[in-house]
């Protein structure tokens, strides 16, 4: 028969006073802090606006050429990687011979979006990124699907600022190869595997 070890822990279960008045002085300092050294830990949204990181993953950009044209050249990369289904382009030919195509639509239905990032991850373009502006707001579905136009306008958006837009190809080239691979399977299209 095996012997099984017995641990026995002596608990205080008569602590008295002392915790409860440890805990009323953190509330009291915590009151004092709040009222009268305006260390505030709510703020008074929207007025005020919360410091995101820079890596925020917000309300999508798209970013332009310095012709004010879109970077975009529309290779479906982001709408592939998308595992919400939410981008919507349609892509039209550009007259230059270096930029083939370029987005004649282009729509992101904010609602679906779960904001994971993957359509930054998978442009070869940097042409998607993201904002840190996360204040969502609409009253109709029409409002929140996003299009080409907005979602270049809202790159001049200095309020908030460019979020998620990595830079470590490392981290991006699995969702460009299983992008890749997602467009060659169900697409037929087979556009060599990524540099970077
Ligand atoms: S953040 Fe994710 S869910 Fe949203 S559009 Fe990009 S890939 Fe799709
Ligand atoms: S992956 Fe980039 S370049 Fe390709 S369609 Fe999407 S935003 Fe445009």
């Amino acid at each position: 028969m095996a012997t099984v070890n017995v641990v026995r822990v002596e608990r205080n279960t008569h602590p008295g006073i002392y915790p409860i008045l440890l805990g009323l002085k953190i509330t009291f300092m915590n009151m004092i802090r709040t009222l009268f050294m305006g260390q505030s830990a709510t703020i008074q949204f929207p007025e005020q606006k919360r410091v995101s990181s820079g890596r925020y993953r917000g309300i999508h950009l798209l970013t332009a050429r310095e012709d004010g044209t879109p970077k975009c050249v529309a290779c479906y990369m982001c709408a592939t990687a998308c595992p919400a289904e939410c981008i919507y382009i349609e892509a039209g030919e550009r007259p230059e011979k270096s930029i083939e195509k370029y987005p004649t639509r282009f729509e992101i239905d904010l609602l679906r979006c779960v904001y994971c990032g993957f359509c930054v991850d998978a442009c070869p373009e940097e042409a998607i990124m993201m904002s840190r502006e996360n204040d969502l707001v609409g009253t109709t579905r029409a409002e929140l699907i996003i299009d080409r136009d907005r979602l270049m306008e809202r790159g001049k958006l200095a309020e908030y600022g460019p979020g998620y837009r990595p830079t470590d190809h490392d981290v991006r080239r699995p969702v460009r190869i299983a992008a890749l691979e997602r467009l060659k399977k169900e697409h037929g299209i087979v556009p060599g595997m990524p540099h970077r």
